[in-house]
């Protein structure tokens, strides 16, 4: 149901509060563009023409006349996914003149019948961008807060109060807000360059993606499967991953890799206890390969110093060795129990969670070597030319669309 505002409150808008996009110097305007570009992508779905505006450190994003409050929350909502913002606030636009401001934060508390009923602790805390307006800001405090006491009795709390009326008086409008949407910070994707991310269908990877989508890093993703010895159950819980993560950036590309027979020719070039080292260089080589093809500069994998024995920093000095593109591994110092609380945050857990046949547990020796040796490596990857099979592997991807019925 749509409820239209009462005149007091003006018209609606966004305000998005951004976090260390505004430190960046020089680089600033690049990085305000990105912003408002992804900005704009991620409304892409919304009937409504949002006019988005950049101020001094915040952007509004001004929605039409008679916009509904359901559509403005979830204009709101959709904009807590895009990366770079820290606070996203459902705000009223009002002219700038004391007595309007004053009636758009009555009419803000009116709303919160709750915190009324138990006469909850409330501040008000005003900032001028434009220091022409006829109040100081510690003076827009005392006269809204008053009225605000005077009507509803709620007692002032500067120190923690439970409610904030925020008071923001711009060049051309005030903004009239109370509490915010947490955003996610971070930088605006698509800032800091094109990865790769190596997505198996574990509980770590999404999370190694979200992280450096986080630091402004747009990424595909690749995934082995062990097809044709496992089933397509990793495919499946990839591709649900990678739909969950989609909402961070513009466009999202799903590749596949047929890994079984690679894996089996490996085994027959006697890897024996270097199995698992071996079968992640591969993906490795396979994965840069591929990169390359898409006009990707990093590779991105959801290692963790020492949390399985492929991971130790013997083997990973191993795994840096088998490619010349620089490897993100955004993991590296951080606990599975963080790792998994981060994963149960964005919601790739549950997906994550999901029984499948992970191609790495295939062929997997019973006791994996913790100290891989790289001359051994390239021993074993001589006798089956693991260049020339990479380049094979490559050309063998598949796209999943992501808009494809799974
Ligand atoms: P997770 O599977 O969530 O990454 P893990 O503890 O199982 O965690 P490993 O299996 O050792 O980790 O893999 C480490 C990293 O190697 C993964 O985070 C991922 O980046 C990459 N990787 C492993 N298996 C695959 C796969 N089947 N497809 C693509 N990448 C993979
Ligand atoms: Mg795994």
């Amino acid at each position: 149901m749509s409820v239209v505002p009462p005149s007091a409150l003006g018209e609606p808008c966004v305000l998005l509060k951004l976090g260390e996009v505004v430190l960046k110097g020089k680089n600033r305007e690049l990085f305000e563009r990105r912003l408002q570009a992804n900005i704009k992508s991620a409304l892409k779905g919304f009937d409504v023409r949002a006019d988005v505006r950049q101020r001094h450190g915040v952007i509004a994003i001004l929605l039409p006349d008679g916009t509904s409050v359901d559509v403005a929350d979830a204009v709101a909502e959709r904009l807590t996914d895009v990366m770079g913002l820290v606070w996203i606030h459902r705000a009223w636009r009002v002219a700038k003149d004391p007595d309007a401001v004053t009636a758009a934060a009555l009419e803000l508390v009116a709303g919160r019948t709750e915190l009324i009923e138990r006469r909850a602790t409330f501040a008000v805390r005003s900032r001028r961008r434009d220091k022409r307006f006829p109040l100081r800001s510690n003076e827009l405090d005392r006269v809204v807060g008053g009225e605000i006491n005077d009507k509803y009795g709620l007692p002032v709390r500067l120190k923690n109060p439970e409610l904030t009326v925020h008071i923001e008086v711009d060049r051309d409008e005030v903004f009239v807000f109370t509490d915010g949407l947490p955003g996610h910070g971070g930088l605006p994707v698509g800032i800091s360059g094109r990865g790769l991310v190596l997505m198996s269908g574990g509980i770590d990877s999404p999370v190694a993606a979200y992280r450096m989508l986080r630091r402004g890093l747009s990424v595909d993703f690749l995934h082995f499967s062990g097809i044709p010895f496992t089933t397509s159950e990793s495919i499946y819980k990839a591709y649900a991953l990678v739909r969950k993560l989609s909402k961070f950036q513009d466009r999202a590309r799903l590749f596949v890799v047929p890994f079984g027979k690679a894996q089996q020719s490996l085994r027959s070039s006697g890897a024996d206890r270097l199995q698992v080292v071996a079968q992640r260089r591969l993906m490795l080589k396979t994965a840069e390969e591929v990169a390359h093809r898409l006009r990707r500069d990093v590779l991105v994998t959801g290692d963790s110093l020492g949390q399985v024995s492929s991971q130790t920093l013997q083997n990973l000095t191993a795994l840096d060795d088998a490619v010349a593109m620089p490897i993100l591994r955004p993991l590296i110092g951080m606990d599975k129990t963080e790792i998994m609380a981060e994963a149960r945050r964005i919601g790739t857990l549950a997906i994550s969670e999901l029984p499948d046949e992970d191609c790495c547990t295939l062929l997997a020796p019973r006791r994996a070597e913790t100290r891989a040796r790289i001359a051994d490596l390239r021993q074993i990857e001589k006798r089956l030319d693991a260049e020339e099979l990479a380049v094979q592997l490559a050309a063998s991807i598949q796209e999943y669309k992501l808009d494809d019925p799974a």
